[in-house]
């Protein structure tokens, strides 16, 4: 996590590897528990999004208003979303309890990581693989408890490797934008996809299936009945369309026939006009 200017971190970009060893542990007993839980900015992720609406048993778009707040990614012009903290005086966010996270199973990959950093998407160097830094914070005091990790145990003990691989495309795609010159821009109808596919799947599941999408694209059976019940199937499903829709690449076939009939409208449009 990084706090906010008004408890400001120092953060030294110090790159560490899936091997690189360090000391740590939180619980309950440390003087500074659910400290880290206020004043900060957590960027949400698709799959981060999905774990905790569906905790909260309510739609991604009750999600959405109730509990993020909406920011553009530096150097990309892409939109994501950081987790709205309450309008208390510390700034906390509205999981955290006296005794510790009311969400704590569904928690997002950010708390996941701490006490490090997932530097892929804050850094301009594009190191796809393993670029964390350490998330130093003067008043956490896990640095002193005596457990020791890899960067890639502690992955794994905190289930991130999960979170890690289910928003992989995501994140491909993210890194890959900020790649490409500025002056190369997205239309506004496809940053405005890039949230509905990102974080509002209510929201994508009735465009794939209730907007005029099956009758122009030549989706396979199997995949269709995939993503109509599988959420996360889905959610793979709408990176994939996002790839298709900014990058151009991917398997996304027109029909032919809507095709036929989309080159007619177009030649009537431009007769009316001539
Ligand atoms: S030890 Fe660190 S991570 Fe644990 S509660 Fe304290 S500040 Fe947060
Ligand atoms: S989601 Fe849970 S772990 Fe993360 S900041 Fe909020 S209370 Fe803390």
């Amino acid at each position: 996590m990084s706090e906010t200017e008004n408890n400001t971190a120092y953060i030294p970009p110090v790159q560490l590897s899936e091997n690189s060893r360090f000391q740590f542990k939180c619980h309950p007993g440390v003087p500074c528990f659910t400290q880290c839980c206020r004043g900060i900015d957590i960027m949400l992720t698709p799959y981060d999004v999905i774990r905790l609406k569906n905790r909260m048993g309510i739609p991604s778009e009750d999600f959405l208003a109730l509990y993020t707040k909406p920011h553009l990614l530096e150097t990309t012009d892409l939109p994501v979303i950081t987790l709205k903290m309450m309008d208390d005086e510390q700034k906390s966010c509205p999981f955290v309890r006296k005794d510790g996270c009311i969400v704590y199973e569904d928690r997002p990959t950010t708390c996941r990581y701490y006490p490090l950093g997932v530097a892929t998407l804050s850094y301009k160097e594009q190191q796809k693989d393993g670029f964390y830094i350490f998330i130093n914070e003067p008043h956490c005091k896990g640095f002193e408890e005596k457990d020791q990790w890899t960067v890639s145990e502690w992955r794994k003990n905190q289930g991130v490797d999960i979170h890690d691989e289910i928003n992989e495309l995501w994140t491909d795609l993210i890194v890959r934008k900020k790649s490409i010159p500025k002056n190369v821009q997205l239309t506004e109808k496809t940053k405005k996809m890039f949230f509905t596919a990102s974080y509002d799947m209510d929201g994508f599941r009735r465009f794939v299936f209730e907007s005029s999408f099956l009758t122009l694209y030549d989706i396979d059976k199997t995949t269709l009945e995939e993503i109509r019940s599988d959420e996360i199937a889905l959610l793979r499903f709408g990176f994939k369309w996002l790839k298709w829709l900014m990058f151009k690449e991917g398997d996304f076939r027109l029909i032919e026939s809507s095709l036929s009939e989309r080159q007619e409208k177009i030649k009537a449009r431009q007769s009316d006009v001539s």
